[in-house]
Protein backbone atom coordinates (compact mmCIF):
# COMPACT_ATOMS: atom_id res chain seq x y z
CA UNK A 1 0.00 0.00 0.00
CA UNK A 2 2.98 2.40 1.10
CA UNK A 3 3.89 1.39 -2.49
CA UNK A 4 0.63 2.17 -3.98
CA UNK A 5 0.36 5.88 -2.47
CA UNK A 6 4.06 6.67 -3.25
CA UNK A 7 4.02 5.77 -6.76
CA UNK A 8 1.02 7.75 -7.93
CA UNK A 9 3.02 10.39 -9.88
CA UNK A 10 4.20 7.99 -12.60
CA UNK A 11 0.32 7.29 -13.22
CA UNK A 12 0.01 11.39 -13.93
CA UNK A 13 0.89 12.67 -17.16
CA UNK A 14 1.23 16.78 -16.67
CA UNK A 15 0.05 18.90 -19.40
CA UNK A 16 1.44 22.16 -19.06
CA UNK A 17 -0.44 24.82 -21.35
CA UNK A 18 -0.34 28.85 -21.25
CA UNK A 19 -2.38 29.18 -18.08
CA UNK A 20 -2.27 25.92 -16.38
CA UNK A 21 -2.30 22.52 -15.97
CA UNK A 22 -4.22 19.79 -17.49
CA UNK A 23 -3.03 16.05 -16.71
CA UNK A 24 -4.08 12.85 -18.34
CA UNK A 25 -4.65 9.64 -15.26
CA UNK A 26 -2.97 6.77 -16.63
CA UNK A 27 -5.45 3.51 -15.35
CA UNK A 28 -2.97 0.92 -13.16
CA UNK A 29 -2.80 -1.69 -15.84
CA UNK A 30 -1.90 1.08 -18.28
CA UNK A 31 -4.83 0.40 -20.77
CA UNK A 32 -6.20 3.68 -20.73
CA UNK A 33 -6.81 6.74 -19.33
CA UNK A 34 -8.77 9.56 -17.86
CA UNK A 35 -8.36 13.25 -19.45
CA UNK A 36 -8.66 15.88 -16.16
CA UNK A 37 -9.13 19.24 -17.70
CA UNK A 38 -8.50 20.20 -21.27
CA UNK A 39 -6.88 22.94 -21.81
CA UNK A 40 -6.88 26.47 -23.61
CA UNK A 41 -8.11 26.28 -27.68
CA UNK A 42 -4.71 25.22 -29.35
CA UNK A 43 -3.39 22.68 -26.81
CA UNK A 44 -4.68 19.65 -28.89
CA UNK A 45 -0.70 19.13 -30.41
CA UNK A 46 -0.04 18.65 -26.66
CA UNK A 47 -2.80 16.32 -25.46
CA UNK A 48 -1.90 14.31 -28.59
CA UNK A 49 1.33 14.13 -28.04
CA UNK A 50 1.35 12.95 -23.96
CA UNK A 51 -1.25 10.34 -25.29
CA UNK A 52 1.11 9.03 -27.60
CA UNK A 53 4.22 8.78 -25.14
CA UNK A 54 1.57 6.55 -23.40
CA UNK A 55 1.05 4.18 -26.06
CA UNK A 56 -2.23 5.04 -26.10
CA UNK A 57 -4.61 5.79 -28.68
CA UNK A 58 -7.27 8.34 -28.34
CA UNK A 59 -10.00 5.83 -27.98
CA UNK A 60 -8.38 4.59 -24.74
CA UNK A 61 -9.30 7.62 -23.36
CA UNK A 62 -12.35 6.66 -20.87
CA UNK A 63 -13.33 9.78 -20.05
CA UNK A 64 -12.97 13.77 -19.75
CA UNK A 65 -13.58 14.92 -16.52
CA UNK A 66 -13.86 18.69 -15.85
CA UNK A 67 -13.15 20.52 -12.53
CA UNK A 68 -15.35 23.19 -14.19
CA UNK A 69 -16.27 25.18 -17.24
CA UNK A 70 -13.30 28.35 -17.68
CA UNK A 71 -12.17 28.68 -20.81
CA UNK A 72 -8.62 27.62 -19.82
CA UNK A 73 -10.48 24.16 -18.63
CA UNK A 74 -12.88 23.56 -21.48
CA UNK A 75 -10.70 25.12 -24.61
CA UNK A 76 -10.67 22.17 -26.31
CA UNK A 77 -13.29 20.00 -24.70
CA UNK A 78 -15.01 19.77 -28.05
CA UNK A 79 -12.13 19.19 -29.51
CA UNK A 80 -10.98 16.38 -26.90
CA UNK A 81 -14.54 14.46 -27.21
CA UNK A 82 -14.68 14.63 -30.98
CA UNK A 83 -11.16 12.76 -30.73
CA UNK A 84 -11.53 10.51 -28.20
CA UNK A 85 -15.27 10.03 -28.18
CA UNK A 86 -14.88 9.64 -24.37
CA UNK A 87 -17.99 10.66 -22.40
CA UNK A 88 -17.92 14.41 -20.08
CA UNK A 89 -18.56 13.97 -16.88
CA UNK A 90 -19.06 17.61 -14.84
CA UNK A 91 -21.39 19.52 -12.55
CA UNK A 92 -24.44 20.21 -14.24
CA UNK A 93 -24.05 24.16 -12.68
CA UNK A 94 -20.87 23.94 -15.29
CA UNK A 95 -22.76 23.74 -18.49
CA UNK A 96 -23.85 27.06 -18.35
CA UNK A 97 -20.01 28.48 -17.89
CA UNK A 98 -19.68 25.73 -21.00
CA UNK A 99 -21.77 27.89 -23.03
CA UNK A 100 -20.68 31.04 -22.58
CA UNK A 101 -24.27 31.37 -21.36
CA UNK A 102 -23.38 31.86 -17.45
CA UNK A 103 -24.78 35.08 -15.79
CA UNK A 104 -21.26 36.74 -14.37
CA UNK A 105 -22.53 39.57 -11.60
CA UNK A 106 -20.55 41.98 -9.69
CA UNK A 107 -16.90 41.82 -9.90
CA UNK A 108 -17.26 38.84 -10.96
CA UNK A 109 -18.48 40.41 -14.67
CA UNK A 110 -15.00 40.97 -15.21
CA UNK A 111 -14.37 37.13 -15.45
CA UNK A 112 -16.88 36.96 -17.73
CA UNK A 113 -15.61 39.58 -20.33
CA UNK A 114 -12.37 38.10 -20.30
CA UNK A 115 -14.12 34.72 -21.07
CA UNK A 116 -16.05 36.39 -24.10
CA UNK A 117 -12.64 38.35 -25.06
CA UNK A 118 -10.74 34.68 -25.02
CA UNK A 119 -13.65 33.31 -26.74
CA UNK A 120 -13.39 35.30 -29.33
CA UNK A 121 -9.48 35.80 -30.03
CA UNK A 122 -8.87 31.92 -29.75
CA UNK A 123 -12.05 31.04 -32.02
CA UNK A 124 -13.81 28.95 -29.74
CA UNK A 125 -16.30 26.70 -31.66
CA UNK A 126 -19.45 25.19 -30.52
CA UNK A 127 -19.54 23.84 -26.92
CA UNK A 128 -19.79 20.34 -25.90
CA UNK A 129 -22.73 18.74 -23.56
CA UNK A 130 -21.39 17.78 -20.07
CA UNK A 131 -22.71 13.54 -20.69
CA UNK A 132 -22.62 12.22 -17.43
CA UNK A 133 -23.79 15.36 -13.92
CA UNK A 134 -21.39 14.63 -11.31
CA UNK A 135 -22.46 15.60 -7.66
CA UNK A 136 -20.35 15.60 -4.13
CA UNK A 137 -19.75 11.80 -3.08
CA UNK A 138 -20.00 10.08 -6.38
CA UNK A 139 -17.58 7.56 -6.77
CA UNK A 140 -16.03 7.34 -10.14
CA UNK A 141 -13.98 4.28 -11.38
CA UNK A 142 -11.21 4.93 -12.98
CA UNK A 143 -7.32 5.46 -11.37
CA UNK A 144 -8.79 2.76 -8.68
CA UNK A 145 -11.60 5.21 -7.85
CA UNK A 146 -12.07 8.74 -7.28
CA UNK A 147 -14.42 10.65 -5.23
CA UNK A 148 -16.26 13.60 -6.76
CA UNK A 149 -15.67 16.34 -4.31
CA UNK A 150 -17.99 19.54 -5.01
CA UNK A 151 -15.90 22.68 -3.85
CA UNK A 152 -18.15 25.29 -4.93
CA UNK A 153 -17.08 28.92 -4.30
CA UNK A 154 -14.56 29.40 -7.68
CA UNK A 155 -17.60 29.21 -10.18
CA UNK A 156 -20.90 27.24 -8.54
CA UNK A 157 -20.29 23.48 -9.89
CA UNK A 158 -16.22 23.57 -8.96
CA UNK A 159 -15.77 20.07 -8.05
CA UNK A 160 -12.21 18.32 -6.93
CA UNK A 161 -11.33 14.79 -7.33
CA UNK A 162 -10.26 12.68 -4.56
CA UNK A 163 -8.10 9.17 -5.16
CA UNK A 164 -8.10 6.92 -1.37
CA UNK A 165 -5.97 4.78 -3.07
CA UNK A 166 -2.79 7.00 -3.79
CA UNK A 167 -4.30 9.85 -1.41
CA UNK A 168 -4.38 12.58 -3.67
CA UNK A 169 -6.82 15.07 -3.78
CA UNK A 170 -6.79 16.81 -7.58
CA UNK A 171 -8.29 20.37 -6.26
CA UNK A 172 -8.84 22.29 -9.45
CA UNK A 173 -8.82 26.09 -9.17
CA UNK A 174 -9.07 26.05 -4.95
CA UNK A 175 -6.19 27.54 -5.25
CA UNK A 176 -3.16 28.02 -7.16
CA UNK A 177 0.56 27.33 -6.60
CA UNK A 178 3.51 28.42 -7.55
CA UNK A 179 6.90 28.90 -5.80
CA UNK A 180 6.47 33.04 -5.78
CA UNK A 181 2.75 32.82 -5.07
CA UNK A 182 0.13 30.78 -3.46
CA UNK A 183 -3.10 31.67 -3.07
CA UNK A 184 -6.91 31.13 -4.18
CA UNK A 185 -8.33 32.63 -7.13
CA UNK A 186 -8.41 36.88 -7.30
CA UNK A 187 -11.79 37.98 -6.54
CA UNK A 188 -13.07 38.77 -10.12
CA UNK A 189 -12.85 35.04 -11.07
CA UNK A 190 -15.16 33.57 -8.46
CA UNK A 191 -18.95 33.22 -9.09
CA UNK A 192 -20.08 32.22 -5.75
CA UNK A 193 -16.94 33.63 -3.03
CA UNK A 194 -19.37 33.49 0.13
CA UNK A 195 -19.01 29.56 -0.60
CA UNK A 196 -15.06 29.43 -0.78
CA UNK A 197 -14.07 29.52 3.11
CA UNK A 198 -16.61 26.42 3.48
CA UNK A 199 -14.76 24.44 0.34
CA UNK A 200 -11.34 25.60 1.81
CA UNK A 201 -11.97 23.72 4.66
CA UNK A 202 -13.92 20.83 3.48
CA UNK A 203 -10.63 20.35 1.28
CA UNK A 204 -8.49 20.18 4.29
CA UNK A 205 -10.60 18.20 6.23
CA UNK A 206 -9.78 15.69 3.67
CA UNK A 207 -6.67 15.62 5.14
CA UNK A 208 -4.61 14.39 1.57
CA UNK A 209 -1.15 13.54 1.60
CA UNK A 210 -1.02 15.15 -1.20
CA UNK A 211 -3.11 17.69 -3.14
CA UNK A 212 -2.27 18.39 -7.22
CA UNK A 213 -3.87 21.72 -8.42
CA UNK A 214 -4.27 23.20 -12.05
CA UNK A 215 -2.40 25.78 -11.91
CA UNK A 216 0.86 24.98 -10.37
CA UNK A 217 5.20 24.78 -10.88
CA UNK A 218 5.82 21.88 -10.07
CA UNK A 219 4.62 18.48 -9.66
CA UNK A 220 4.84 17.90 -6.05
CA UNK A 221 1.55 16.55 -4.60
CA UNK A 222 3.21 17.34 -0.93
CA UNK A 223 4.96 20.51 -1.54
CA UNK A 224 1.15 21.58 -2.98
CA UNK A 225 -0.36 20.68 0.40
CA UNK A 226 1.92 21.86 2.70
CA UNK A 227 1.34 25.46 0.85
CA UNK A 228 -2.01 24.74 1.20
CA UNK A 229 -1.87 24.61 4.96
CA UNK A 230 0.02 27.78 5.25
CA UNK A 231 -2.42 29.65 2.67
CA UNK A 232 -5.15 28.46 4.91
CA UNK A 233 -3.78 29.36 8.76
CA UNK A 234 -2.87 33.10 6.56
CA UNK A 235 -6.89 33.35 5.90
CA UNK A 236 -7.25 32.17 9.15
CA UNK A 237 -5.31 34.51 10.64
CA UNK A 238 -6.29 37.60 8.15
CA UNK A 239 -9.70 37.17 8.90
CA UNK A 240 -9.39 36.76 12.69
CA UNK A 241 -7.29 40.27 12.95
CA UNK A 242 -10.45 41.64 11.09
CA UNK A 243 -12.70 40.19 13.01
CA UNK A 244 -14.51 38.23 10.62
CA UNK A 245 -15.36 34.21 10.95
CA UNK A 246 -14.30 31.89 9.25
CA UNK A 247 -15.81 28.26 8.92
ZN1 LIG B 1 -11.04 28.75 -13.14
ZN1 LIG C 1 -7.95 27.88 -14.21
Amino acid sequence: MADERDNWRVRVRTIRGVMGVCHLLVEPDGRGAVLLDTGLVGEQGQIRRALRRLGLEPSEVRAILLTHGHLDHVGNLAWAKAWTGAPIYAHAAEQALIDGTFPYAGVNRWCGRLERIGRALLGVGAPAKIDRAIADGDELPWWGGLRVVHLPGHTPGHCGFYSARHDVLFSGDLFASYFFKVQVPPPILNSAPELMDASLAKAQRIGARFIVPQHYDVLDGELHRRRFDRLLARRVRWRAERGQMTV
